[in-house]
């Protein structure tokens, strides 16, 4: 299901590192701009989603993420993939495992 966000886009911000006004667009995918500041060159979507616009992004992203169990297998799978692959690289230190849902023991 696709849900037009442009309802949710908050107003256009200057840049938020030098509070520059100018922009080139730096890409678009669908109703989203990505702009590149010309001062900084800080590139950002802007505008941003309003906080309902959040709220629907993470609700629905959570809820199909949980809910598709055929997908959740191959992203489990994905993850042990990719730990097997640090761990074969990093021959010192430590990974950080930012995963929220269900962290994966090595
Ligand atoms: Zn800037």
């Amino acid at each position: 299901m696709h849900i037009d966000y442009s309802e949710y886009l908050d107003q256009k911000r200057p840049c938020v590192i030098c509070k520059n006004d100018n922009f080139e667009l730096w890409c678009r995918d669908g109703e989203f701009e990505v702009l590149k500041c010309i001062e900084c060159e800080l590139v950002f979507v802007n505008p941003c989603l309003n906080q309902k616009g959040l709220d629907l992004v993470y609700q629905g992203h959570h809820n199909k993420r949980v809910s598709d169990k055929d997908e959740w297998v191959k992203r489990k799978s994905m993850y042990k993939i990719d730990r097997d692959f640090l761990i074969e690289i990093i021959n010192e230190g430590s990974i950080l495992d930012c995963s929220f849902i269900e962290p994966i023991q090595g």
